[in-house]
């Protein structure tokens, strides 16, 4: 608890240690934590999801399911079967190629959380490779009433798309991580996908939390070695609360990003929170 209200963090990986992974979430301070499908194995049939949740953690933790068996974006996996033990359904890293089989997932009204960036080359301008992938999503979600959230957006044309899409009354909601308000590119070399931006994006994001463009902050927490502990617990709440020290947002707008909107969604595509 931080504040009198409960943290929720959205994106995260736990890959196959639940217990280590969500007491080091506990400790840092954040109570429930939503975890990506790239689990070993992949959650993508109800067993696995269901052996999953038999694992102890040492703070709420919410499966996310595949879209695709094997995240191979082929075959949509048992969505009604699976729906009601799962915060909402994405293939993350694996960004899903095929825009029928997103139109057929959408069209069944469970959460969507779309990866913003495929992590490799598809041909496509790598300046603008993030803002042309939600592109992509934003054009099928004109056709069909579903829910889509857009994970880890960094970029400052993305907001600007973003902001564009929500004031046309396209219905989404996206999210952002510390690291990306934090460092440019020339602060720190790390690999990490999306990459960090320059100092026009960081203002842009900030822009984006502010005016409500972009609705959660979440960490994208991976174990080591994958990211080099950029995206962390540890500095999941220092960062974020330092957008309030430097008067990017108020207290009441940061709880929207932690705690309310992470809810409203995950409520939204039809999961019970019980907090
Ligand atoms: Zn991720």
């Amino acid at each position: 608890m931080f504040k009198g209200f409960p943290i929720i963090d959205l994106h995260t990986h736990l890959r196959n240690d639940i217990p280590r992974h969500t007491k080091i979430a506990r400790e840092n301070g954040i109570d429930v934590i939503v975890y990506m499908a790239n689990c070993n194995p992949f959650l993508d049939s109800l067993e696995k999801i269901k052996r999953s949740l038999k694992e102890k953690r040492y703070c709420k933790a919410i499966p996310v399911a595949a879209i695709t068996k094997g995240l191979e974006g082929k075959e949509l996996v048992k969505i009604d079967k699976i729906k009601h033990y799962v915060a909402g359904f994405s293939d993350d890293g694996r960004y899903l190629k095929n825009l029928n089989l997103l139109k057929e997932i959408l069209e069944k009204g469970v959460l969507v959380l779309a990866h913003c960036s495929p992590s490799y080359e598809v041909g496509i301008k790598k300046p603008y490779l993030e803002t042309n992938f939600v592109e992509r999503y934003l054009n099928v979600l004109k056709k069909v009433d579903g829910k889509l959230h857009i994970q880890h957006i960094s970029q400052k044309t993305t907001v600007d798309l973003i902001r564009g899409a929500k004031k046309s009354g396209i219905k989404l909601t996206c999210e952002t991580c510390p690291h990306y308000f934090t460092y440019t590119k020339k602060d720190l070399s790390v690999k990490i996908n999306p990459p960090l931006g320059e100092k026009e994006d960081i203002l842009a994001i900030k822009e984006g939390l502010s005016d409500g463009t972009i609705d959660v902050i979440a960490s994208d927490y991976a174990p080591l070695p994958r990211k080099t502990g950029i995206a962390g617990f540890r500095s999941f709440i220092p960062l974020s609360y330092g957008l309030v020290l430097e008067g990017v947002l108020s207290e009441k707008q940061l709880r929207e990003k932690l705690y309310f909107n992470p809810q409203k969604i995950i409520e939204g595509g039809g999961y019970k929170l019980k907090l």
